[in-house]
């Protein structure tokens, strides 16, 4: 049967995130008199705000949920609609949601994130994080909670064992170091002690982006299930949020139920082999902690051989592109990691079809010091570029690669430090072609520079360095620094004014 088209839109986006808000804006912004449609999942919608640019690539700003009545406020051509997209036709140009409708677009961004990879799908015991809801649910069943297991090596994993209190946690690590995604074995080296060490007291600054969560607005339905999770419009099965980001543990309490501070376990080397019961376990497992001190209502067991018993597992071991309603009798290219293929244009194989954000995997040929990594901020980028090319191709005009996706660049925290990526910083991709220079002070600071044929392709700084911006532009400019030798990171040399 032929749907009807409710209304046709010159542009339509998906999805409610920072890559989706900010593509809206950008569009509503440069069209003021194009209708455009922001057509979301989520009850509430992601902004950014306090936007600050740190240096020339490195950028800093907080993100709020807000109710989507802002945007539409600030532009009167935009409308916000709250269902999810169930099926896009990319031949008649028109998506169709949950409720039924069918709308019809000139030009389509998708930006519906990712959700995250969890070990299993049905075993209730096994919980992900990705957006306010089940971060709520993490805090609900972790008030309960004696010894939970965290799966992963990634910033989730990493901020979740650090911020927990009050329950023990046997943290699961594949690599032979934590935080594998983001530093090398020196960087983890130089950050475990602060695993043992007493949480700093709540007073300290926070100086990364914070996140913050506001009611829903005065009229957005809202209900809560049984199990008290909390559902969006309509009668579907719970919608996917927004992801999560920097901060998400503010103001959600992760304290268990035993009186005992920070109590974190590291397994190195290890994988899930299998998740049990109390019934499933079998009866005579290794003796290993957790097994003897049960019943606890779910069993791990790692591939190093030792099972663990626990009131939850945590599955923090990275995100699945949302791509699924948009497949179906489409053409789509899809990579490696089941994202779709975006080109230095932001699109898709589909004609007016373009992605951004975490749903989309950049395949066009990448600067030799950038590469993609689902991250807040590159969200907002893509996001942003998406927008301007949209809008360059309506308007026939030449649009080059932004100059943000020419260096890599993040800033963010963890265990308390301020820690910012720049480049190659894990010399990826360089194999045997790299020196490293390594400067560690106990506690405060931990600086490592990567060079490859005398220049600077990458850095990792934790701590109060203030070395990111001359870093960045001894990056950018690639200078040859043979003749400086170590002395580029001697702690008696101001380097900012050397290079000044
Ligand atoms: P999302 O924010 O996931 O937004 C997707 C949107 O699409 C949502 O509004 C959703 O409702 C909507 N949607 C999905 N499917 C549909 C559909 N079928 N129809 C309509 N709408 C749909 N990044 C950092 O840089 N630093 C951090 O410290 C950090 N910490 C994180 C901590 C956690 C717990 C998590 C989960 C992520 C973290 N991230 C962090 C990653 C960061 O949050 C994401 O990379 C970023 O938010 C992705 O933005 P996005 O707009 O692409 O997707």
């Amino acid at each position: 049967m032929e749907e009807k088209t409710e209304k046709t839109y010159k542009f339509v986006i998906v999805g409610g995130g920072i890559a989706g808000v900010t593509c809206a804006d950008q569009l509503s912004a440069q069209f003021p008199s194009d209708d455009v449609a922001l057509i979301t999942a989520g009850l509430h919608i992601k902004a950014v705000t306090n936007y600050k640019q740190l240096s020339r690539t490195l950028e800093e700003f907080d993100v709020e949920e807000r109710p989507s009545s802002v945007l539409e406020e600030k532009f009167p051509n935009l409308t916000v609609i709250h269902s999810a997209v169930k099926a896009l036709h990319t031949q008649s140009h028109s998506v169709q949601t949950e409720d039924g409708l069918v709308y019809g677009y000139d030009k389509l961004c998708i930006c519906s994130g990712g959700r995250p990879k969890l070990l299993t799908r049905d075993n209730p015991y096994v919980l992900g994080i990705r957006d306010t809801d089940s971060a709520q649910e993490l805090q609900k069943r972790l008030s309960k909670a004696k010894r939970i297991v965290v799966i992963g090596n990634g910033g989730i994993a990493l901020e979740l064992v650090y911020e927990v209190e009050g329950c023990e946690v046997i943290w699961a690590v594949k690599d032979k170091a934590i935080g594998n995604t983001f530093f090398d074995a020196g960087a983890a080296q130089f950050l475990i002690p602060s695993l043992d060490a007493g949480k700093p007291g709540r007073a300290l600054p926070c100086k990364r982006p914070r996140y913050t969560t506001e009611e829903p607005a005065p009229g957005a339905s809202q209900t809560f299930t049984a199990d008290g999770s909390r559902r969006g419009r309509g009668s579907g099965p719970t919608e996917p949020g927004s992801a999560l980001g920097p901060d998400w543990h503010e103001g959600v309490v992760l304290r268990g139920a035993e009186q005992v501070s920070r109590n974190v376990s590291v397994e190195y080397k290890c994988e899930v082999e299998k998740i049990y019961t109390s019934e499933e376990l079998p009866t005579s497992p290794q003796q290993t902690p957790g097994s003897e001190d049960g019943p606890w209502p779910v069993y791990v067991q790692l591939t190093n051989g030792k099972t663990f018993g626990c009131d939850f597992v945590v599955s923090a071991t990275g995100v699945v592109p949302n791509t699924e309603p948009f497949l179906a009798g489409n053409k789509f290219a899809l990579a490696d990691d089941g994202g779709l293929q975006v080109d230095d244009h932001m699109m898709t194989s589909e004609p007016d079809v373009y992605a951004s954000g975490d749903v989309c995997t950049a395949c066009w040929k990448h600067s030799a010091l950038w590469q993609q990594m689902r991250l807040w901020t590159q969200a907002r980028q893509m996001g942003w570029y998406a927008g301007r090319c949209m809008a360059a191709h309506t308007l026939s005009e030449p649009i080059e690669l932004d100059f943000c996706f020419e260096l890599f660049s993040h800033v963010t925290k963890f265990f308390n430090y301020k820690v910012v990526l720049l480049g190659k910083f894990n010399g990826q991709g360089l194999g045997l072609d790299q020196e490293l220079l390594i400067r560690c002070t106990k506690g405060q600071e931990y600086v490592k520079v990567v060079l490859s044929g005398g220049r600077m392709v990458g850095a990792v700084l934790i701590g109060e360095t203030d070395l990111e911006e001359t870093f960045e532009n001894l990056i950018l400019n690639q200078m040859d620094l043979t003749p400086y030798g170590e002395e580029l990171l001697n702690p008696n040399i101001d380097i900012e004014d050397y290079f000044d």
